[in-house]
């Protein structure tokens, strides 16, 4: 692990963004990009000509099918029909999605011993950041917190061989907002291959799987790096080089926040204390899948960059770039398992200290 400190005035850094580059060659003049919102976030997909089009249908229809199944917001889904029938003893037919999603998540429920956790759903609500949090907003009661953690208990969820599942006690509630969308990208771009498609990028709010390579020369796919206390098209921290089915995952303090008494809360809860995570101002994971990336993502940001070392560890192709935050506002730069072998820094503090 290496470990970067950083000077206080040089803020840290934060979210993925697609950088385009420049082309060399012809390769570059056939890649279209699309751009379009879906699921509260936006997309973006690369792809190459002719066929372009068809992609961006594959890819729009995938999102669809993977979001119907496992919003919370949408009243029909089956995941929203299983929250809605907590405690009634009622089991609910899950969807082939639905019931992938929730099984991966048991294994990184289990790996990360309880950091990440989709039962975390009433917690996020009682921190303010069901629907968005924000500005107004203030940290629950100790004494709400106490009364809400049992009810986010991952273990109590129950799922049987045929696809049907239950919430014992009302007022559980599943969300998957930490995995959905890796997933989401993860069918895309399995049916993009599948349709022939072998050079492509897709990204869903900044979960991004990519196929192939994105020009000629074999160059790699370009992933900027963000700052974390900048604006998305600020200057990046640097860049991620991927090829052939690599992917990534940011989870960010800078997402869904607030302020109180001088300190920020985000929308990330550690379900073992029932606090908001605390310490990570953003981390960045490379993986070998997207929903792999986007699970980790949340777990690492609970658990820190000591912490993740053995699950990043477990995941043979994973790496992390986390930025940490102390009680001051002091940042500093841990790089863990193979990050750096795919990072090429651009911040001075950033290259000069390695
Ligand atoms: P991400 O941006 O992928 O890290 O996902 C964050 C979202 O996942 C939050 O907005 C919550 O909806 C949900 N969430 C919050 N804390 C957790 C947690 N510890 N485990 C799983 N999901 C969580
Ligand atoms: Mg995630």
């Amino acid at each position: 692990m290496r470990r970067i400190p950083v000077k206080l005035f040089l803020m840290a850094a934060a979210v993925l963004l697609l950088a385009g580059g420049c082309g060399r060659g012809g390769f570059d003049e056939d890649r279209k990009e699309f751009n379009w919102p879906v699921m509260g976030t936006y997309a973006n997909l690369n792809v190459f000509r002719p066929k372009a089009d068809e992609a961006l249908l594959i890819t729009k229809s995938a999102f669809e099918e993977v979001n119907t199944e496992l919003s919370v917001f949408a009243p029909e889904s089956g995941v929203a029909r299983l929250n809605a029938s907590a405690g009634n003893g009622e089991y609910v037919q899950l969807g082939r999605y639905a019931v992938k999603v929730l099984r991966e998540s048991g294994r990184y429920y289990e790996e990360s011993g309880g950091a990440f956790n989709p039962a975390v759903g009433p917690l996020v609500e009682a921190w303010g950041f069901f629907r968005g949090g924000g500005a107004g907003y203030f940290p629950p009661d100790a004494s709400v917190i106490a009364k809400t953690k049992p009810l986010c208990d991952f273990r109590e969820v129950e799922l049987k061989d045929d696809g049907i599942a239950r919430l014992p006690r009302a007022g559980m509630r599943l969300d998957f907002g930490a995995i959905a969308k890796g997933y989401a990208v993860d069918v895309a771009y399995e049916r993009l291959k599948a349709a022939g498609y072998s050079n492509f990028l897709v990204n869903l709010g900044g979960n991004m799987r990519c196929a192939g390579t994105r020009d000629a020369e074999d160059g790699a796919w370009r992933v900027a790096v963000r700052n974390p206390r900048k604006e998305l098209e600020g200057e990046p921290l640097g860049m991620l080089m991927l090829t052939n089915g690599m992917s990534v995952a940011t989870s960010g303090d800078y997402e869904q926040h607030y302020e109180y008494d001088g300190r920020r809360y985000s929308h990330i809860i550690d379900p073992r204390t029932g606090e908001s995570a605390r310490g990570v101002a953003q981390v960045t994971v490379v993986a070998r899948a997207a929903m792999e990336a986007d699970a980790l993502s949340t777990a690492c940001f609970v658990l820190g960059a000591e912490a993740s070392r053995g699950l990043l560890e477990t995941h043979p192709g994973s790496g992390a770039l986390f930025i940490m935050v102390d009680d001051a506002g002091g940042f500093e730069f841990e790089m863990v398992g193979g990050f750096a072998d795919w990072f090429e820094p651009e911040m001075d503090g950033f290259g000069n200290a390695q």
